[in-house]
């Protein structure tokens, strides 16, 4: 980190700074530094002797060791993330959100473990749980993402992990997660948390106790939509359970990916606050509009968890849904198909505005999706929010 002093540092300040350390942004004999740690490739790296082979730690997340370990490219993007988590020891990379996700399960759970899983989670977590975990004799007890301290009451004497995402990015409730922690806490489970929605500057999930804080930076980190990009971020207690075991499997990022990352990472602070500007002011006219039934926006009071997150968060990003009252099927894909400002794709977090049709309700197992009309889920992306909504005011007159 470049820290001037012993000041400490501000997120805007850390976003600008992280990573760009001396020794991997220059060298004595050139006489000077470059800006941004350069692309380091490689699958060899060399040694000066054998005594310097034989004395150089292989388990060394700062020393060039093998190309698989990473290179000060690597080193530099998990540097720049950690330090945006106070009481972070560390950050792992993985070569997209989901790798980020089971390779945590994976270290911290094994054959007759118990898993409690929020029941609002991003589909390809629940796939997991269902499939690998299940094949190898690790139970999951999937629970209302609204359920707070209640969560008590579902922990078992195997139960190791709860697992958090708030908001949900399909449903978007907001959990309570300081109850939840506590909890957790009192009785010795880890916690851990998909937080790719409100990302370390609107959530800093490790100062609220939350034990492994997940990011899918693949959206806001890389916020171009050309890379696949997972982190896991953790305290000194986890940190090197979760380092030994994706050193056992072989997970590696690739370095050209991860200078994408660290480009995109200078530029997230002044992106979110864009993208929150701008999602309020199309999320406030959609409220307005008499073919919408419902906003479900964490800034919106009606949102379930609406006062956990008006508490915990320091703001919102760019992704909410609404639902289209009374619609049918064939008009919700007719308004999605009139539209041409927002691209129609999964993913989002990049700089343009995207939309997918939101479907909840065959999801769900612990709790019931209460909504009946079709959902339509936005990415408020960079663009002037007034020509998305004459975007959608004019797909709605073609197709509502
Ligand atoms: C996209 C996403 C992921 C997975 O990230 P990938 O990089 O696409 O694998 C995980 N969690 C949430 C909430 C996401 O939106």
């Amino acid at each position: 980190m470049a820290k001037k002093g012993d000041r400490p540092l501000r997120t805007g300040t850390l976003l600008a700074q992280g990573g760009r350390r001396p020794e991997w942004t220059g060298h004595p004999e050139l006489g000077g530094s470059i800006v941004n740690p350069p692309v380091w490739r490689a699958s060899t790296t060399l040694y000066d002797s054998m005594a310097d082979l034989k004395a150089r730690p292989h388990d060394t997340h700062d020393k060039l060791y093998y190309g698989r370990r990473g290179t000060p490219t690597v080193w530099a993007l998990a540097d720049a993330l950690t330090a945006l988590e106070p009481g972070a020891q560390g950050t792992l990379l993985y070569a997209s959100g989901v790798q980020a996700i089971t390779a945590g399960l994976t270290a911290l759970l094994g054959p007759g473990d118990h898993l409690l899983m929020v029941d609002s989670t991003y589909q390809p977590s629940r796939a997991f749980c269902d499939g690998y975990l299940k094949r190898t004799g690790v139970e999951t007890t999937y629970y209302d993402p609204l359920i707070g301290a209640d969560i008590a009451g579902l922990i078992r004497p195997n139960t190791k992990l709860i697992f958090l995402e708030s908001p949900g990015s399909h449903s978007f409730e907001v959990q309570d997660i300081p109850a939840i922690v506590k909890v957790a806490k009192e009785k010795g489970i880890v916690t851990f948390l998909d937080n790719t929605w409100a990302t370390p500057l609107f959530f800093p999930a490790l100062a609220a106790g939350v034990d492994v804080t997940m990011m899918a930076c693949t959206k806001y980190v890389v916020g171009h939509s050309d890379v696949m990009m997972g982190s896991l971020t953790t305290h000194e207690g986890l940190w090197q359970t979760l380092r030994r075991s994706t050193y056992e499997f072989g997970h590696s990022v690739s370095p050209d990916d991860c200078y994408l990352a660290l480009r995109g990472l200078r530029t997230m602070g002044a992106r979110l606050r864009q993208h929150q500007e701008s999602g309020l002011a199309v999320a406030h006219w959609l409220a307005d509009q008499p073919w919408v039934s419902k906003i479900l926006h964490p800034a919106f009071p009606d949102c379930p968890g609406h006062e956990y997150w008006k508490r915990d968060f320091k703001g919102a990003s760019g992704l909410f849904s609404f639902g289209l009252k009374g619609a049918s099927e064939a008009r919700r894909e007719a308004f999605i198909d009139a539209l041409t400002l927002f691209g129609l794709g999964y993913s989002w977090g990049g700089f343009e505005s995207v939309v997918v049709p939101s479907d909840v309700a065959g999801i769900r197992t612990a709790t019931k999706w209460g909504e009946n009309d079709p959902f339509v889920r936005l990415h408020i992306g960079l663009e002037d929010p007034a020509d998305l909504i004459a975007d959608l005011e004019a797909a709605a007159k073609a197709a509502l």
